[in-house]
């Protein structure tokens, strides 16, 4: 700590320094988080000293909050949808097996993933002592529906699916995955942190959602498509209620109990997604989506042009190639499998794909 303060000069000039050194975003092709919407950014602006964590101080944000979580019930085919804002995927793929502990006790728990699952469940089971066994995917990258069946047992709690995986954007079977949940009445926790605000939005959107009858839980997260201030995340439940099942009581607050994992929640990204959402509309989200499906074909093809070969068809904005190198300075990332990984997000334009793939030609010949 320093003894004493700096002038606000001085401050100022050593924190524009330290974000230069950060990367520009003309130059991010590895995120599944963006430039917030100029929307998202006022609403923050007007909401930064919001507490969701003591709603009753804040009973206009609060109420924001309830019509977020209802936006998304609808769009997701259930407008009675219960949940809350997460601070994003983590969050709520923590929460989701919380709630499935909760709902279902046995002495050795285990859940259900796919091997393409995000990082997240391995943090989430460590914390809440389950085993989590992989189930493997088949050779379009989705989860085998067959293999999660076979799976699962008595101490099985959940199982999951992901739509719009991380690494190669696709979306499991959730359709056969909800049918094997309601055959052996298991809980069905469906990621869809990333492909939430991508997949509704599509030409053909996939199923996924609570319009099949054994999907119990959805993760969304509103900063990554939504275009929102970070963080923002909503966990959704199909029963308006059921997330009572985690209460504890709250001694001092305005409110008696909550069942929330953090404490202090931030409103402010809460108003800055709900502003998206209601700025945009669905006509706004679905040419958002359709631009960035478009880049992502166009990188695809471009790509292709010099040999390189996609290395999953994904259904919504990934693409992934067969290919070990980039140029400088563009930010890429690489799976697990060691592919080429670029995440066509809107900040990712359509003038961006053309100069990196004339930067990629000129590496290349
Ligand atoms: C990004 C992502 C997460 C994690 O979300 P955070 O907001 O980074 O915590 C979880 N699942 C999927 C499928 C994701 O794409």
């Amino acid at each position: 700590m320093l003894n004493k303060g700096l002038t606000e000069d001085d401050l100022f000039s050593f924190l524009s320094s330290k974000k230069q050194e950060d990367i520009d975003h003309s130059y991010i092709l590895s995120s599944m988080c963006t430039l917030p919407h100029t929307v998202a950014i006022k609403a923050h602006d007007m909401f930064i000293d919001t507490n969701l964590g003591d709603p009753g101080l804040f009973p206009g944000t609060a109420a924001l909050e309830r019509l977020l979580i209802e936006r998304f019930g609808t769009l997701f085919h259930k407008k009675d949808a219960g949940g809350y804002a997460t601070s994003g995927g983590t969050e709520s793929n923590i929460q989701a097996l919380r709630l499935a502990k909760a709902l279902r006790h046995t002495a050795r728990p285990n859940v259900v993933v796919p091997e393409s699952a995000h990082f997240s469940f391995k943090k989430a089971c460590d914390i809440l002592c389950l085993e989590m066994r992989s189930v493997p995917l088949g050779s379009d990258n989705r989860m085998l529906a067959d293999k999660a069946s076979e799976l699962i047992d008595k101490n099985t709690i959940a199982m999951v699916g992901v739509a719009g995986t991380t690494e190669y954007g696709m979306v499991d079977p959730i359709d056969d995955l909800a049918k094997i949940a309601c055959q052996h009445d298991i809980f069905l926790h469906v990621d869809a942190a990333f492909g939430g605000m991508v997949i509704p939005f599509l030409d053909k959107p996939i199923p996924f959602d609570f319009a099949l009858p054994g999907v119990t839980t959805i993760a969304v997260d509103p900063h990554k498509m939504g275009m929102s201030t970070i963080p923002a995340g909503c966990l959704l439940t199909r029963e308006p209620d059921m997330l009572d099942a985690l209460n504890i009581e709250t001694p001092y607050l305005t409110v008696k109990k909550e069942y929330t994992l953090a404490g202090t929640r931030p409103g402010a990204p809460v108003a800055g997604a709900l502003a998206v959402l209601d700025y945009l509309g669905s006509e706004g989200m679905k040419a958002v989506v359709a631009g960035c499906m478009k880049n992502t074909k166009r990188l695809i093809a471009g790509m292709g042009t010099f040999g390189i070969e996609p290395a999953a068809t994904p259904d919504v904005n990934v693409a992934t190639f067969v290919c070990d190198k980039v140029p400088a300075p563009w930010k890429v990332s690489w799976t697990r499998n060691g592919h080429l990984r670029i995440v066509c997000m809107p900040h990712v334009t359509s003038d961006r794909i053309e100069a990196f793939l004339s930067d990629f030609g000129d590496m290349h010949a």
